[in-house]
């Protein structure tokens, strides 16, 4: 049986080395209140020799121009994470309380699986491809346009899915050729000093291109990340509010910014719709306790069946099953931090004071005497104007809010400032379709499909971000573009179409 061992050292230029004084600072178990164990608490200084290493892999290593080398870097870190992998289980088990279950999914497993995508989008990828030769006035161009590392990276990564977000961008970066300062949220540390543990022991990895900087400090460090000269690229998941101060901190040094941030997402059952297939989908708000970027939290019923919808739902929200962390079928489970539960539970308290009618939970569930745990809770007779409806929660609270037709329904979910994701449930997909088409989010799912996948790109419109995370687009975050213009050789190239024609069909 594997202990629970994590990695309590910074990783700075190809070293596990102490924080600054040998400081550390506990890690919650949010499912036990207990601390689990100790994280490395960085000072400043160490931040900045963590971006110092970064800083020089790039400028005086060949590797951001060499894909070989990349390639080969990647493939035994990704070996050697996977052969920790029951270690890594139970570190973000632990440091996140998400249920055990999902550490076989989206916490642990999925996103250690979908390293392989980064690593074959660098293996394919075309660097550099010409444009037709041009004429101008100094006689004929040739024009190549060239992909090229982008720099430093400042990953900056919250707490709910914190091992996914982390790999999601600091494989990319890798493989684009850049290098990587990764810093993860306090509460979660482990999943990042993890990949600092098993980058030391990669000796293809050179030193400084992959460093990781735990902190107990909010706010600090990511600020010293965001606005330090030496930083070309910040790369940022987190809530809107901090994104915002990203930005505002990035724009003195004019980085390239991509930030995924919060989201307030509708599912839209539409009046066709089988509500024993559509509305346990709903359910999916208490997924790690309502602690996803992407989870629709709002639903939209029609007027004509919203009594019936609600019957439905009231049933299934009180029956939710959690708190058993033995049982691997349960999704719910706490809130990352005291603090956080008291977020979610202030929300509720503004949803009934606002005229909200509260239908199931509510509260702290009697039944558990340890965790972060809030009920699943259900509110309707919700409009679109009210806090619960406006703000991300991050918690597990379902508003239900009635509409009149198709183009109603359309309003009220792009009626937000954000724009991640949505969902829609009908009997026809056409119609389905044609109504995802008008809302204004990076992603969607109809009829209960998925659309999180390595090979997807994922990201927001509106206040949800800028860019996009996975896929070939989520690689293409960390190139920049270069075209270069020089004579053409006309000889060469008359010489080359001679023999091309030259050639039998
Ligand atoms: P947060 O914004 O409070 O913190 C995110 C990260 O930013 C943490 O590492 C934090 O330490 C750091 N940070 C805090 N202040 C900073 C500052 N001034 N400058 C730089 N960095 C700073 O978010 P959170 O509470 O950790 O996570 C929950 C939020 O993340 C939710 O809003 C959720 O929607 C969002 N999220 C978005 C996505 C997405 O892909 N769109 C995915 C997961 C989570």
């Amino acid at each position: 049986m594997t202990d629970l061992n994590p990695e309590t050292h910074l990783f700075i230029d190809g070293k596990l080395v102490d924080a600054e004084g040998g400081r550390t600072y506990d890690v919650i178990n949010p499912a036990t209140e207990e601390v689990a164990g100790v994280a490395a608490d960085a000072s400043s200084a160490d931040a900045g020799r963590a971006i110092a290493a970064a800083r020089r892999a790039f400028d005086e290593s060949d590797w951001s121009t060499n894909h070989d080398r990349r390639l080969k870097a990647l493939t035994q870190f990704r070996d050697a994470i996977k052969a920790d992998i029951e270690e890594l289980r139970l570190e973000v088990a632990a440091e996140t309380g998400t249920p055990p279950g999902l550490t076989y999914g989206p916490q642990v497993q999925g996103p250690v699986d979908a390293i392989d995508f980064a690593i074959d989008t660098l293996r394919g990828y075309e660097f550099e491809r010409e444009l037709p030769d041009m004429g101008t006035m100094g006689g004929p161009t040739r024009r190549i346009v060239l992909r090229e590392a982008a720099g430093v990276v400042a990953a900056i990564t919250p707490w709910n899915f914190p091992l996914q977000i982390n790999l999601a961008k600091v494989i990319p970066a890798l493989a684009a050729g850049c290098t990587v300062v990764l810093k993860p949220a306090p509460n979660t540390p482990w999943s990042a000093s993890f990949l600092g543990r098993i980058a030391a022991r990669c000796p293809d990895m050179p030193a400084g291109v992959f460093n990781v900087i735990t902190s107990s400090d909010k706010a600090a460090i990511g600020e010293l990340l965001t606005s330090d000269p030496r930083v070309d690229v910040v790369s940022f998941t987190g809530s809107t509010g901090v994104g915002r101060r990203v930005m505002e901190n990035a724009s003195n040094t004019v980085k390239k910014v991509f930030l995924e941030l919060g989201g307030k997402s509708a599912y839209i059952v539409l009046d066709d719709a089988d509500f024993a297939s559509a509305l346990p989908i709903a359910a999916a708000v208490c997924y790690h306790a309502g602690q996803g970027c992407a989870i629709s939290t709002r639903l939209l019923i029609p007027r004509s069946r919203y009594d019936e919808a609600l019957a439905y739902l009231e049933q299934i929200f009180n029956y939710i099953p959690y708190g058993d962390r033995t049982d691997m079928t349960q999704i719910m489970g706490p809130l990352v931090s005291a603090e956080q539960r008291d977020r979610v539970l202030s929300y509720i308290e503004k949803g009934k004071a606002e005229g909200a009618r509260l239908v199931a939970g509510g509260g702290i569930p009697p039944h558990l005497d340890k965790g972060y745990y809030v009920q699943p809770t259900l509110f309707a007779d919700v409009t679109n104007d009210m806090t619960i409806a406006r703000e991300e929660i991050f918690g597990p609270v379902l508003v239900t809010i009635p509409f009149d037709d198709d183009d109603d329904a359309v309003r009220i979910a792009n009626d937000s400032i954000y724009g991640l994701s949505g969902a829609i449930a009908s009997a026809s997909v056409d119609r389905a379709l044609g109504v995802a088409k008008r809302i204004r989010t990076g992603t969607f799912g109809i009829n209960g499909a998925n659309f999180f996948a390595p090979n997807a790109p994922f990201g927001g419109y509106k206040q949800s971000g800028v860019g996009r995370e996975m896929g070939v687009e989520g690689f293409e975050e960390y190139l920049e573009v270069k075209t270069i213009a020089m004579p053409a050789d006309v000889a060469a190239d008359a010489q080359a179409d001679a023999e091309r024609a030259a050639v039998p069909a």
